[in-house]
């Protein structure tokens, strides 16, 4: 029902989740963040554990801010979301961000390579994930949503925005998504189609949100993102590219001061 991401130098977690307490009138059954542990915070170094984490609940964000706490979950890169199911009951298994550890039945015991955050509804879910399960993915959730993860990790080739683009491409049905690599710490693409997706600027640090609210305090600098519009955050950097696949320039995609 609600997405946040972001990509910075500091420690974006308590912007993902004081996020998702902004984005939480919009209703909403469970919720969750993952971070890439990898991307540094303030300099420092990325701890031996670096890759991606996540935590998720079928409570209150306030519950899910204490398990990100327990968890001591620091990082410049994230995505968090608050659920309103339509595929699979409201459960922590069917919970976003959702992950890929690639194929094969051992899957599970290697680290997550893709995490995923959705809004909205994949009509042709059933197609995808019958496909995938050929190619040997083994599904974690009953959602519609696990399929896109699933499908980016198998079209990933070194770029996060590739994969993405190509996956869309395959999509029928309504979404805003964010995801995150395990080879690209400071990255994090974004795509809409149906449901909302605005940009935030910040100075070098970019986020994304389904509603310039979630950002209140973060930055007030806010570019509304096109129907079929995909974006590239990275450190210092963004990019948006419009449904054609043609980049889109300032003039075209102007950020605008929100109050
Ligand atoms: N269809 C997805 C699910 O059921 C996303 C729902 C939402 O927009 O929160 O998990």
């Amino acid at each position: 029902c609600g997405i946040v991401g972001a990509v910075s130098t500091r420690n974006i977690v308590p912007v993902l989740v004081q996020g998702l307490q902004r984005l939480e009138y919009r209703g909403y059954d469970s919720c969750g963040v993952a971070v890439h542990r990898g991307a540094t915070v303030d300099g420092a170094p990325a701890g031996a554990q670096a890759g991606l984490d996540r935590a998720r609940s079928t409570a209150r964000v306030s519950e899910l801010q204490q398990q990100v706490d327990q968890d001591q979950l620091v990082a410049g890169t994230g995505i968090a979301h608050t659920r309103w199911a339509t595929h699979g009951a409201p459960a922590v298994h069917n919970a976003h961000p959702h992950f890929s550890h690639g194929p094969s039945a051992q899957a599970q015991q290697r680290p997550a390579r893709v995490a995923l955050v959705h809004n909205g509804i994949i009509e042709n879910h059933d197609e995808l994930r019958a496909e995938l399960q050929a190619r040997g993915y083994v599904f974690d959730s009953q959602t519609d949503t696990e399929v896109i993860a699933h499908l980016v990790d198998s079209l990933y080739e070194g770029d996060l925005f590739q994969a993405v683009s190509t996956a869309t491409a395959r999509l029928h049905g309504a979404y805003a998504i964010a995801v995150v690599h395990k080879d690209e710490p400071h990255r994090v693409v974004g795509a809409r189609a149906g449901s909302p997706l605005v940009l935030g600027v910040g100075q070098g640090e970019y986020f994304l949100a389904s509603d310039a609210m979630a950002l209140a305090g973060v930055t007030d600098q806010i570019c509304y993102l096109a129907e079929g519009d995909m974006v590239d955050l990275q450190l210092g950097r963004y990019w948006i590219f419009d449904r054609a696949g043609q980049a889109q320039d300032a003039s075209q995609r102007p950020v605008k001061t929100v109050q």
